[in-house]
């Protein structure tokens, strides 16, 4: 059968299914099953091992077990808490049920001399194992035997386990009848043979019964480890070929430059460039003097010095005769980013250009109006940039700073407006958000990356303290203690709320607050309400020096720069991810001044709130932050696609199986060169929707 019958006949709705009506299918969406494919890779959280009745004499705590023995006394126990103890025996042991919950008929059913059969969690109780509200059966013979290796699926309301497994069922029996042809050729098996895609989807959801729990549930087990490989392939495939397609589509001008402005601008800088920004400069330059349109992504922590790379690359689109748009996610960081190339290359005689969604029409159409004229050569922006009204006369490079703010699928739908123009323009995507490499080599398969590992000469490292909000006067009295000695603080407002209004209100109070306690200091406050004009008054007055704390909500999490800042307090930091907090912190230790973090928590922390603080404290570096959240949360918050979902990974763990991705990438390689075919089923099969969506 051709690849893309199998595709279809699994590809089909639920409701293909027989029994599935439209009620059902509506109970799958909610656990994100679609179609039979999604059903089939619906996969057990986890199995119980009903296989075997189990001696009590053998039952461990912690274990769930199935037992049966003979019930020796069934009495309700009296107490804050009336419960039923029934306490069974086999000749090995003993185990006492316990109910908190029982129908006055239970007690009679379980009358001393009864044969019980139950299931449940071996506990340690109080006399001796326990099992609190088991699954039991009463009158089975225990020589009757088990019910095998019972998997346990996430379940929703309406669709419990039964109806799952019996749903399961049908789609493996369609499976069965399809029998699709094997996709991966045995070269790309490795050492041992990989059981085929139903075999794997099979071990899984039906595995046998003799299998030991710890085998299943191992992340080798080879069912799972074919699942895993195939689906890490697939997405690996799926980026390569969308950069390969890119590639294709047209050559992007070559940006060689004369190295005039260049060289200009180096000389009126007031610093030397770190080897690490050389190296990123050098691998850019490279990369905008070949007609294959770049496509490059440079990581560097907070602070590291990204902008300058940017302004090289722009000037080097100048010196060619191309324009540069540089986009940036906020308004507030698309105008310092304004400011700054504004300062650095209007001296040199370059034109930059401003584009935001908020200003005035008329202004508006006249920075349209220069751009597709010629006459702006760089345009800084939000946004804005990417409007279907936004034509360039020649556009030779796209900057996307911070990235991660805008998530994997507005990359793909910034790369078609290039596509728009005449020719492709060259794309340099920058981040703080350090990537880990295994990570980066999955989600950014189509970009190449560059790291600027090293921080510009000088720094003092940030000192980050964790104190618990009962002890808020003292933070107080910290920063009246920085601002008298000439320095600058910030706090930071978080809210879970995703209103700005409200966050603007808990941030407005925060200062009357905090102007009560210190009548003697001047403090400003941004936040996502204010007018950009009116936020742009009070950042400049900050950096001015005329402000002394300014209090802001998390609009200035990304790049602001006042290095005379030297204290920087986060309210509530537990309500933040670990890469943000590290953002934020960044927004000190800019200057030379010490410069500490006040990480103000609310009591009690979780375990894993406390461990993401213990992070924060412990590390200033960047990438193993970013390691460690990808650890304590997963990948897709990291790379800011939660919401999209669909890169969402069904099988694979990207730490878990972190270890693979090199291997997948050699797969990848082998199977482009012996069965290139298998690559669109492959695709269709793991990313489908999704890879549609990206206009792969
Ligand atoms: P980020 O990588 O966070 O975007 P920026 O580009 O904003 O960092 O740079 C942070 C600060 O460091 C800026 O004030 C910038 O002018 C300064 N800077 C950048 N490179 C160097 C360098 N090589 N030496 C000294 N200061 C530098
Ligand atoms: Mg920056």
């Amino acid at each position: 059968m051709p690849a893309e019958a199998d595709g279809d006949a699994l590809g089909q709705p639920v409701t293909s299914l027989r029994g599935v009506g439209e009620r059902q299918a509506e109970r799958l969406a909610q656990l994100g099953i679609h179609s039979v494919h999604d059903l089939l890779l619906h996969l057990p959280l986890r199995y119980e091992d009903r296989s075997r009745v189990r001696r009590l004499g053998e039952l461990r705590p912690g274990e769930q077990a199935l037992a049966s023995g003979t019930v020796e006394l069934a009495e309700i126990a009296r107490g804050r808490r009336n419960r039923l103890l029934c306490r069974i025996t086999d000749g090995t042991g003993a185990l006492t049920l316990v109910f908190f919950h029982f129908h006055p008929g239970l007690q009679k059913r379980l009358a001393r001399g009864t044969r019980v059969r139950c299931f449940g969690e071996v506990r340690d109780g109080p006399s001796g194992l326990q099992m609190i509200h088991p699954e039991l059966e009463t009158g089975v013979d225990a020589a009757e035997g088990g019910d095998g290796l019972l998997p346990v699926y996430p379940a929703t309301q309406g669709l419990n386990q039964t109806a799952l497994r019996r749903l399961v069922d049908g789609a493996i029996a369609l499976l069965d009848a399809v029998a699709p042809a094997e996709l991966l050729p045995p070269t790309l098996h490795g050492d041992a043979a990989l059981p085929t895609f139903p075999e794997a989807v099979k071990g899984l959801h039906r595995p046998p019964d003799d299998t030991p729990l710890a085998t299943l549930e191992a992340r080798d087990y080879p069912p799972r480890r074919r699942l895993v490989l195939e689906e890490l392939l697939a997405h690996h495939l799926t980026l390569r070929r969308q950069r390969h397609r890119l590639r294709d589509r047209a050559a992007a001008p070559v940006l060689r430059g004369t190295g005039r402005l260049v060289a200009a601008f180096r000389e009126a800088l007031a610093f030397t460039l770190t080897a690490a920004q050389e190296r990123v400069d050098r691998e850019t330059a490279a990369d905008m003097a070949s007609r294959a349109p770049m496509l490059r992504l440079v990581q560097g922590d907070v602070g590291s010095g990204k902008t300058v790379i940017a302004a090289l690359a722009a000037l080097r689109s100048v010196e060619s005769g191309m324009q540069t748009a540089i986009m940036a996610p906020t308004e507030l960081l698309a105008e310092q980013h304004y400011r700054n190339f504004r300062d650095w290359l209007e001296p040199l005689g370059v034109e930059v250009a401003w584009l935001s969604g908020r200003m005035p029409a008329s202004e508006r159409r006249e920075a349209l109006r220069a751009l597709a004229d010629g006459d702006s050569q760089v345009v800084v922006g939000t946004h804005a940039l990417f409007q279907d009204d936004v034509t360039f006369s020649r556009l030779g490079l796209v900057v996307v700073d911070e990235q991660h703010r805008f998530g994997v699928h507005q990359r793909l739908a910034l790369r078609e407006k290039g596509q728009r123009e005449h020719a492709q323009p060259h794309q340099l995507i920058m981040t703080a958000t350090p990537i880990p490499r295994t990570l980066a080599m999955t989600a950014y398969a189509d970009l190449d990356v560059s790291v600027i590992d090293e921080l510009p000469p000088g720094r003092t490292p940030v000192k980050t303290v964790a104190v618990p909000d009962t002890r808020r006067d003292e933070v107080v009295a910290g920063i009246a203690k920085a601002c008298a000695e000439g320095r600058q603080a910030y706090w930071v407002c978080t809210l879970i709320e995703e209103s700005d209004t409200l966050q603007a209100q808990a941030a407005a109070e925060t200062v009357e607050l905090l102007q009560e306690a210190l009548p003697e200091l001047r403090i400003g406050l941004v936040h996502g309400r204010l007018k950009a004009a009116e936020k742009d008054g009070v950042m400049r007055a900050f950096a001015d020096g005329d402000v002394d704390l300014l209090v802001a909500t998390t609009v200035i999490e990304v790049g602001v720069d006042v290095p005379n800042a030297s204290l920087l307090v986060i309210e509530n930091p537990e309500r933040l991810g670990l890469a943000q907090l590290h953002q934020l912190r960044g927004r000190v230790g800019r200057g030379t001044a010490a410069s500490s973090c006040v990480l103000l928590y609310h009591a009690p922390l979780t375990e894993t709130a406390k461990a993401r603080l213990a992070v924060l404290r412990e590390s200033n570096d960047g990438f193993e932050i970013a390691r460690c959240d990808l650890e304590i949360r997963g990948p897709g918050e990291l790379l800011g696609t939660r919401q999209t979902g669909a890169w969402a990974l069904r099988v694979a763990d990207l730490v878990a199986d972190g270890e693979l991705i090199p291997r997948v990438q050699q797969m990848a390689d082998r199977l482009l060169q012996e069965a290139p075919a298998s690559a669109d089923p492959l695709i269709e099969r793991w990313v489908g929707a999704a890879a549609r969506y990206g206009r792969v």
